[in-house]
């Protein structure tokens, strides 16, 4: 295992380099790729270097690959490098990654404030929490009297979705920070949505970010992943035993997928990016919508936040309400042609969601209609495909 950038000496190196080259572990034969790994034991020399290294595991050394994995801590050092934290842990899938990073680090008696306007599968994992003793007080993530109002001295962690799914709401990730430091709560974003192209979490005080590999990562809509980023006391002392020993762990086959993710993300996301802001410029005002949700449009309630917080960017996800409600918002899901209905996000190819009926279906009406999850909402992820085919694809399904 060679070629290793020694730690700190890339600080400089822009993101873009990070995203091909941070983390590369060589074996001996010197091979150009990421190599997989695809092994879950590693043989010891002897019986006393065994015990050596259940004592004690050096930065090359590995026991199990659900403890860890070469090819899992090439993709953990990338995105800790991307992300500007210490050290990440990769997970199987996103959810392993949220549920790792609260469950790890919560007991019975906590506090956790967070805010309502989550992806449903997060929200279980809250209300999951809930139900082992951990104290979970809900805000709307947009008011910042709420957080104040709910954080209190001994609050333990905060939690927010940056930019929430599927409702676009971006939070003041700097003031709530301020505000759960003040009180001694760390700060955990679930960044999905910002993606770790446009991330400043760090910067702006997240003490843990929490990504879903699967989506902006991958890019592709092949494989399952997650990755929890934060300092290496709560990854190696906090989250790494709680997913070893229960099992949360990320295939190395998976983590191969998601280095070579990396290396194209910023060009893909950006891409992206570009062509969802043309999409919702050319939706907008259409007679069809009642409204276009997105943070890059000046009329979005947090537009200056978000492109504060994203570097000019208003991310790769668009929002829109169709007139008619439900049928409507139907009738044009099926007359969509290149638009796929899907409910994976951040793929290359372009994806359509009905949240109301698909992701978002558990919630009872009263939490649906309060996150703005109306019969006629769609959530678009925005691929890599021409700007014009895709406005083309919605106009003529909108237009029936
Ligand atoms: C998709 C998603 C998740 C869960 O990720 P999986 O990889 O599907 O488990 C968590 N949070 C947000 C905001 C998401 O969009």
């Amino acid at each position: 295992m060679t070629d290793r950038p020694a730690k700190g000496t890339d600080r400089a190196l822009h993101p873009r380099t990070k995203a091909v080259h941070h983390g590369t572990r060589r074996s001996q034969y010197g091979e150009m790729a990421e190599a997989i790994f695809l092994t879950q034991g590693f043989v010891y020399d002897n019986a006393a270097q065994a015990e050596a290294r259940f004592v004690e595991t050096g930065p090359d050394e590995f026991i199990y690959a659900r403890y860890g994995n070469p090819t899992s801590r090439m993709f953990e050092d990338r995105i800790a490098a991307l992300e500007g934290t210490e050290d990440a842990f990769a997970t199987a899938s996103g959810m392993a990654a949220v549920n790792g990073a609260m469950f790890s680090m919560c007991g019975p008696g906590d506090h956790v404030v967070a805010a309502r306007a989550l992806f449903g599968s997060c929200l279980y994992v809250l209300e999951l929490l809930a139900k082992f003793g951990v104290e979970v007080s809900f805000v709307d993530g947009t008011d910042l009297d709420q957080w104040q109002a709910a954080i209190r001295p001994g609050t333990k962690a905060v939690f927010f979705e940056s930019v929430s799914n599927p409702g676009l709401e971006v939070i003041d990730m700097r003031a709530v920070a301020d505000l759960a430091h003040a009180a001694g709560a760390v700060v955990v974003a679930d960044n999905v949505f910002a993606t770790p192209v446009f991330s400043r979490a760090v910067e702006l005080g997240a003490d843990i970010v929490v990504y879903s590999a699967t989506k902006h990562i991958d890019g592709g809509g092949r494989a399952l992943a997650g990755v929890i980023c934060g300092s290496r006391d709560y990854i190696r002392g906090t989250v790494e035993p709680y997913l070893k020993h229960t099992g949360g762990a990320i295939s190395p086959f998976h983590s191969w997928i998601m280095l070579n993710g990396l290396a194209t993300m910023d060009l893909r996301v950006r891409a992206q990016a570009d062509s969802a802001l043309a999409i919702a410029r050319a939706l907008q005002g259409h007679p069809a919508l009642r409204r276009v949700i997105y943070p890059g449009l000046p009329d979005h309630p947090q537009h200056d936040l978000a492109m504060a917080q994203m570097g000019g960017s208003g991310g790769t996800m668009i929002a829109v309400e169709v007139a008619g409600g439900k049928d409507a918002a139907f009738a044009a899901l099926d007359r969509l042609r290149i638009i796929k209905i899907s409910n994976n996000l951040g793929d290359a190819k372009s994806i359509v969601t009905h949240p109301a009926t698909t992701t978002h279906q558990r919630l009872p009406e009263a939490a649906k209609a309060h996150l703005g999850i109306t019969p006629g909402l769609l959530r678009l992820s925005v691929g890599l495909e021409d700007a014009g085919d895709l406005v083309a694809d919605l106009t003529r399904a909108l237009e029936g």
